[in-house]
């Protein structure tokens, strides 16, 4: 997801029609310059000098002392009040002490506001003395706990803010019935604090409990063990049995109605939009068991999808047993459901075996989009492989034009920086191309075999890029040292760019296009005698993104008279289309243009557009459309966005 980014993939929109891949969104807007380094967490261990390389294993990111305690469980008993927009009610930690210090316990908050503490042993839990640190701008306040000596578990009564990171309250009016509100929560990568007080670190692995009390005509559903059969009564019991990192805590609440696709597989929904879901993911199934025929059993019991409206900032999030999915893939034509195949991928790369801190996201995301790829060549074939490949490689090269060197490495030192700033395509496709030059070099059967050993020695742990290295160097590496080379997997994992020599995955699907292109443009052929019958949203999309950045008026006239670019449903046909339509001013599309930012949350098509439209001197239009959409806006739409529309992110 995530926030500012998230994990995944593509399309959100109103009505996409055709294609599908998972492609991470663009990284989020780097701060403000000038600002200071974020305070250093509490312990004392992680005050690593600025100028040495991070600490493996070190979260930078949290505040808690994992070290002193480690929260093994949690017990959620919430209200959830679309009134005042909050969640109040208590939260139970069970820990483990891992010395006799009796330090106090830091948890991580943002925004919570805490009533009262109890501690204690067992049953028996007594009032305590708490107090609430210094805030910081990304990592939120630590919550200081004092502990008697024996205590075992605290209990924190508290409420979240109407405006918390990680919680989107919709009216009715936002959602596809308009007659009830909804709410989702989106805890990557550290926005759980804002809605649990907890040591928010992935390197933590937490089961879970849960009441949550909703209003009657609503049901809620967690990454947990849903029962569709639960009666819709405003109390819902929730148990997820599974150790997980707090990212993958996920809560949604709104009229939502269940149909299952297979044995092991269904969708929550709206009732108006359940049966279109229902169709389009019924593969889910299949692609379950193909995936678990390669890399292992899959783990998690059941895999439900939740439909969300649209205002979803991502395409998806992995939460276990339970992904959230954006309603704009349901495209009727199961063109899109490579986000499924996303999203699926992660219950073995990233809730299974989980990365110990950001810098080592690429574990989650370089393995899942290696594993879409080769999902969507099990269910779609060669062809449609290839051009993922292609498109992938053509978005990383894309992000390597433009990023400093110290972001182009796939450990990526994240100190004092918001670790959202991560989801950039580095983590995902050159972490993808990495495992593809390594599958390419021992034999796809042999790299297979890897992988489901990797899968069943780290499940349900969280480890580190060194975790992973040492493990290569004692499996692959020592089965075939003729064929790798330890020197060169340190320079794909540790340095900028891309090791010479690395494979360049191309589709004929892509490349047949580039002569047409040309032809066109010096206008040897016309638009309408170009051949575009059975082109897949893929090649629409390399044909127009490879387009020259001006083009004259009776050019893009001819284009959208021809193929009715404007009125395209699918979108990311359509964000091609105006990303050259802002470029060049072409006035037809603006109202297309206005709806398309209005109606859609998603930052991987709205940032660009924005951006766009800024650079080329139409800023007073960004602002009048970005005004009125905001509203219906994620709180992370709204953040980056307005920092390139106000001009407040120091670029
Ligand atoms: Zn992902």
């Amino acid at each position: 997801m995530l926030p500012r980014l998230l994990c995944t993939s593509l399309f959100v929109g109103t009505l996409a029609l055709a294609g599908g891949c998972s492609k991470s969104e663009p990284p989020a807007e780097p701060e403000a310059k000038g600002e200071t380094a974020a305070a250093q967490p509490a312990d004392t261990a992680k005050q690593a000098p600025a100028d040495k390389a991070p600490q493996s294993g070190v979260d930078y990111h949290s505040f808690a002392n994992t070290d002193d305690y480690r929260v093994q469980h949690i017990d959620l008993d919430l209200n959830v009040d679309f009134e005042r927009k909050v969640l109040e009610g208590e939260a139970k930690l069970q820990f483990k002490r891992l010395n006799d210090k009796n330090r106090p316990m830091i948890l991580d908050t943002r925004g919570l506001e805490i009533e009262s503490v109890k501690a204690g042993h067992g049953e028996k839990m007594d009032p305590v003395k708490f107090s609430m640190g210094e805030k910081d701008d990304h990592l939120g306040t630590p919550l200081k706990i004092n502990l008697p000596k024996n205590a075992t578990r605290v209990a924190i009564q508290y409420r979240t803010s109407p405006d918390a990171s990680g919680v989107q309250w919709l009216e009715p009016q936002q959602t596809a019935g308009k007659e009830h509100p909804f709410l989702f929560t989106q805890a990557q990568a550290i926005h759980a604090r804002s809605f649990v007080p907890l040591q928010d670190s992935p390197k933590v692995r937490i089961t879970y409990n849960a009441t949550i009390r909703t209003p009657e005509a609503l049901r809620a559903v967690m990454s947990a063990n849903n029962d569709p059969q639960a009666e819709k009564d405003g109390v819902y019991e929730f148990e997820m049995p599974q150790p997980i990192p707090s990212y993958l805590l996920a809560l949604a609440v709104g009229d939502l109605e269940f149909k299952p696709m297979g044995e092991r597989t269904g969708v929550y929904a709206e009732p108006s939009l359940l049966d279109a879901a229902a169709a389009e993911f019924e593969d889910t199934e299949s692609m379950l068991e193909a995936t678990e025929k390669v890399y292992g059993p899959y783990r998690w019991d059941r895999y439900d999808l939740l439909i969300l409206p649209p205002s979803f900032p991502f395409g998806g999030m992995e939460n276990p047993r339970l992904s959230f999915i954006t309603p704009t893939v349901i495209a009727g034509d199961k063109s899109l459901v490579a986000l499924i195949a996303h999203e699926l991928a992660h219950s073995w790369s990233g809730n299974l075996v989980t990365n110990a801190s950001w810098r080592d996201l690429w574990l989650n995301e370089g393995f899942t989009t290696y594993l879409t790829n080769r999902i969507m060549q099990n269910v779609y074939g060669d062809e449609r492989y290839r051009m993922e490949m292609a498109l992938g490689y053509d978005d990383l090269q894309a992000d390597l034009k433009d990023k400093d060197d110290r972001d182009e490495i796939m450990a990526i030192d994240l100190r004092g920086r918001d670790p959202d700033e991560v989801f950039s395509n580095i983590p995902y496709e050159k972490g993808s191309l990495f495992l593809y030059e390594l599958e390419q070099k021992v034999g796809r059967e042999n790299f297979d075999q890897f992988l489901l050993d990797y899968f069943n020695n780290f499940a349900f742990q969280s480890i580190t890029t060194e975790d992973f290295v040492k493990y290569l160097n004692e499996t692959l590496l020592k089965q075939y040292p003729d064929k790798l080379d330890a020197e060169r997997i340190n320079e794909w994992i540790f340095e900028p760019g891309i090791p010479a020599g690395a494979p360049h995955p191309q589709s004929d699907a892509f490349t047949k296009l580039d002569p047409v292109r040309s032809q066109w443009l010096d206008g040897e052929i016309a638009a309408q005698d170009i051949d575009t019958g059975d082109w897949t949203f893929h090649q629409w999309k390399y044909f127009l993104d490879g387009m020259p950045e001006k083009l004259s008026e009776a050019q893009l006239k001819e284009l959208d008279e021809v193929f009715g670019l404007t009125e395209s449903q699918n979108n990311e046909v359509a964000f091609s289309w105006l990303m050259i339509a802002v470029r060049n001013n072409y006035q037809p599309a603006y109202q297309r243009l206005e709806q398309f930012l209005t109606g859609i949350g998603r930052n991987k098509f709205l940032r660009p557009l924005y951006r766009n439209l800024v650079e080329t001197g139409q800023g007073e239009l960004a602002k009048r459309i970005f005004e009125n959409a905001k509203r219906g806006y994620h709180p992370l739409t709204v953040k980056v966005n307005s920092n390139i529309i106000y001009g407040d992110d120091g670029e």
